[in-house]
């Protein structure tokens, strides 16, 4: 049975009239560019968040970089992030001019280690960068703590993250709405993806906000006086649009991804494959959306060539850790710096987890490990 690793024409066949129909009202209106389905989504990202404001922006890469710009960020200054990312996170720290200083990650979560942080804090640091990474939000508590210690600003790279929660039950809080600012990306295999590039920054702070709305227009306000120099990076009302219908199902897709999540687990053991293979781990108490559902173990590469082969899709997030990336050589890091994050760099794979799932794709998907294994 074929079992893609992401199956967007089965989320499309649900909303695609409404889709058809919001993108319709656009093109008669013809507000191209910071139109009124944009402001908008602001403020129901914001809502749904439970920040008190929302900047569209053009992707989850522009809002981290708008959220550095506007704490002004730039050359000589350190930003303490993880390694075990997708590069935008550092990428964007060091097209500032600025140096990622990375630490690794807890070997369980894969996010940012805490314990870590403290040791890496220099007079050049300038902010705390965590990635709440698969949609499980990092040890916010710890890093808040630490920051605040610090006095250091927070971005949260929440792309993978909309809608996961952190805490105790009693007052839980949302991924994005915890640090200075939240870092949104709408790439399409986000758990909330356009059709297209697109990213939002959340913050609960007026001053930031109307900064980075400032920023995203290359700096212009009012129109054509520039006290700061920006970039020109927009959410496009399009994009707002579809976003909107799309937004209306979020919570319940991201719950059938909880749901999968659960099936795998259940299957996987039923299958007697849990000293083989390593499930993913959820903090205590953490809502963990599941943009990805990623197990590990060290045959991951001949599992993966064999599910390939029975044409089910996989990918790794991520195989390079950054601090081995060509580009960053001149970081001075080797191998051996973040032994967790080199590991899960080797061991980990994820598997189709997308809310259109069926039980017989995943029986499938769990079949066929098992069959790797006892092969
Ligand atoms: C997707 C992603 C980004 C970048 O988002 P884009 O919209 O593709 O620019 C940044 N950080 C993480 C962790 C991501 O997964």
């Amino acid at each position: 049975m074929e079992v893609p690793l992401l199956d967007l024409q089965a989320q499309y066949k649900d909303i695609e009239q409404q889709v058809l129909q919001a993108i319709r009202e656009v093109y008669e209106h013809k507000l191209f560019v910071l139109g009124p389905e944009v402001k908008r989504l602001e403020q129901e990202i914001a809502a749904y968040s439970n920040a008190d404001y929302a900047v569209g922006v053009a992707s989850g890469s522009d809002a981290i970089l708008l959220s550095l710009m506007a704490l002004d960020i730039g050359p000589g200054d350190e930003v303490i992030t993880t390694p075990y990312t997708f590069f935008a996170t550092a990428g964007s720290i060091s097209r500032l001019g600025a140096t990622p200083v990375f630490v690794d990650i807890d070997e369980q979560s894969y996010n940012i280690s805490p314990s870590a942080i403290e040791a890496k804090i220099t007079s050049k640091t300038k902010a705390i960068m965590p990635v709440h990474l698969y949609g499980q939000c990092a040890d916010m508590d710890a890093i808040l703590d630490i920051a605040a210690r610090h006095k250091l600003p927070v971005i949260e790279d929440a792309a993978q993250a909309i809608g996961a929660e952190y805490g105790k039950a009693a007052a839980n809080k949302k991924a994005g709405s915890m640090g200075d600012f939240g870092c949104f990306s709408f790439f399409p295999s986000k758990n909330l993806g356009c059709m297209g590039d697109g990213g939002m920054i959340v913050t609960n702070d007026a001053d930031l906000a109307q900064k980075t709305s400032i920023l995203r227009v290359h700096g212009s306000k009012p129109k054509y006086y520039h006290r700061v120099i920006g970039l020109n990076s927009r959410l496009d009302t399009l994009q707002a649009a579809v976003l909107s219908v799309k937004l209306k199902y979020l919570g319940g897709w991201s719950e059938k991804r909880r749901k999968n999540a659960e099936a795998y687990n259940k299957l996987f053991k039923a299958k007697g494959l849990l000293g083989l293979i390593t499930l993913p781990f959820t903090e205590y108490n953490n809502k963990h959306i599941y943009n990805q559902y990623v197990i590990r173990t060290p045959k991951r590469d001949q599992l993966r060539e064999f599910l390939q082969e029975k044409g089910i899709g996989t990918e790794i997030y991520y195989p390079i850790p950054l601090h081995l990336q060509e580009c960053y050589h001149q970081l001075g890091y080797s191998e051996g710096d973040f032994p967790h994050a080199e590991k899960a760099a080797q061991e980990t794979l994820a598997l189709p987890i997308y809310p259109e799932l069926t039980q017989k794709q995943q029986q499938s998907v769990v079949s066929s490990i098992g069959e790797f294994f006892n092969s």
